[in-house]
């Protein structure tokens, strides 16, 4: 009776997290869907720990550890920056993945001379190996993508290992034969040993993937995290973890196929196709040679004649908190009677949707967010681009240059706009890490200095005037 009506709850929680997933699929309900989300986990967890209280097994660590999750994830909910959101994710990622290997391990030990029907038995046992490998590969490959999107100085190029594929490949087999072993005879000596293995494949898995790619690795370890922890809802016989952890597990693949996409780039290049910074034709000095800087009141000057403007925002955006100021200006340039549009690229910032997170947080309205595909073929009936604080999204050098590591990319092709203003602090490069042509270009204007300043600088120019 308990266990139908605990499954019951589970099955209320599966469909809320459904329910909840399509909500976030579109801008306007997105939120509501995340609080969907959360009433089925809590419903989730309330079901479980009444099923171990009935059971009368000690809840005393249980709830101990749910309190200081609670407060570590509350403390970093109010606390993080917008900026900081991918890092986030990894770390969420990462500790999901630690968590598996954690339970899986403990119900290994726990499970030792308890008498079991030997066909579950293996079945639980490769389960727990999957857990272990999964789980690991996830931790520690999470942890080095957090490192790079943090940009630690000695993490923003890969350490280099020689013939890394090779070394892979052999911890790969490795890995497979003490998970064998370790399904043959339960030991959780073994068990040890699969996951250190499997930590040191996480490590270097990662460790040669940069710049531009680290979407894709956040999205494709969101997946990993979902599919160790529907692994070990399989171990501790729990059916809400199964399928929270293949929804989990599935919307990642999902995720990791679109920002291939965007990046036009195939997983297994992402994964296997190793890149460095820069490429070899980048000499900033003679790219930058010939650009030209201008003033607040010229760009006011400028966007006073103009009939259709399309702003670029970028990760610059963001750490400049300056979307409420860019609506301001859109609203101004309305009023002169411009047409006024958006274009997001769909890797533009540090995370998927963030420049819409942002924008919808200032109150843009939807209809003004043009998607890339979209606005492309468009662009070169625009008067006026204003790029703000976006770099490697606008980088031609990703249709001109095959060496570069951002080669192939679709970009918003926005230097065909008849003038391009770019407001950023100086000529840094993006996360890329690579020079941008652009700036130099005939029809580019340099607005030099913080994208919010920068903006709001324009809208008193433009009152002045
Ligand atoms: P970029 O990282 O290419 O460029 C951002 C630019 O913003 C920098 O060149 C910087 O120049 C400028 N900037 C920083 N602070 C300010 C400020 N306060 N005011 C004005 N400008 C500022 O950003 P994009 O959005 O163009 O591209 C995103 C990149 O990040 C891509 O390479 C993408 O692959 C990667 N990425 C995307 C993720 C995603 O999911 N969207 C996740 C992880 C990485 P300066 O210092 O001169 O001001």
């Amino acid at each position: 009776m308990e266990t139908a009506l605990v499954n019951t709850a589970y099955l209320i929680a599966a469909s809320l997290f459904i329910l909840g997933l399509k909500q976030m699929g579109r801008p306007k309900t997105a939120v509501r869907g995340n609080l969907t989300g959360a009433l089925g986990m809590a419903i989730a967890v309330g079901a479980t720990l009444v099923g171990i209280w009935r059971r009368d097994e000690p809840l005393g660590y249980i709830i101990l550890g749910t309190l200081i999750g609670v407060g570590v994830g509350a403390i970093l909910a109010i606390r993080i920056q917008m900026t900081a959101m991918p890092q986030l994710v990894a770390l969420f990622n990462g500790f999901g993945g630690g968590a598996s290997v954690f339970v899986a391990g403990a119900d290994l030990i726990q499970s030792a001379g308890r008498a079991t029907d030997p066909e579950a038995e293996v079945a639980v046992l490769v389960a727990t190996a999957l857990s272990g490998i999964i789980g690991a590969v996830t931790f520690w490959g999470s942890l080095v993508a957090f490192g790079k999107l943090q940009e630690f100085k000695w993490m923003r190029k890969p350490i280099h290992i020689p013939a890394q594929q090779v070394v892979n490949a052999a911890l790969a087999v490795l890995m497979v034969a003490v998970a064998a072993f370790m399904v043959m005879n339960g030991s959780p000596l073994l068990y040890v040993v699969l996951v250190l293995v499997a930590s040191v494949l996480g490590l270097f898995l990662v460790n040669p993937i940069g710049g531009a790619d680290m979407p894709v690795v956040i999205a494709l370890l969101n997946s990993y995290s979902g599919l160790a922890a529907a692994a070990t809802g399989f171990v501790i016989n729990n059916n809400v973890l199964i399928v929270a952890g293949s929804l989990v597990g599935a919307s990642g693949v999902i995720l990791t196929n679109l920002m291939c996409k965007a990046m036009n780039r195939s997983l297994f290049n992402v994964l296997f196709g190793v890149m460095e910074g820069g490429s070899a034709s980048a000499d900033a000095d003679d790219i930058y040679a010939n650009v030209r800087s201008t003033s607040p009141e010229e760009v006011a000057m400028i966007l006073e004649t103009a009939e259709r403007v399309v702003f670029v925002p970028g990760y610059g955006m963001a750490v400049a908190q300056a979307q409420h100021a860019v609506r301001n200006l859109g609203l101004m340039l309305e009023e002169n009677g411009a047409t006024v549009e958006y274009a997001i690229h769909p890797v533009a910032g540090r995370m998927p949707g963030h420049m819409n997170v942002l924008l919808a947080e200032a109150d843009v309205d939807y209809e003004q967010l043009k998607e890339m595909d979209v606005i492309n073929p468009t662009l070169e009936t625009a008067d006026v681009a204003i790029v703000i604080g976006a770099n490697d999204v606008v980088n031609p050098v990703a249709r001109t240059d095959p060496q570069s590591p951002i080669a192939g990319m679709p970009i918003i092709d926005i230097d065909k706009a008849r003038t391009v203003i770019v407001i950023k602090r100086s000529l840094s490069p993006g996360f890329a890490g690579i020079p941008n042509p652009l700036f130099a270009m005939e029809n580019t204007l340099m607005l030099f200095g913080d994208g919010q300043q920068a903006v709001l600088d324009i809208v008193a120019a433009i009152k002045e005037s």
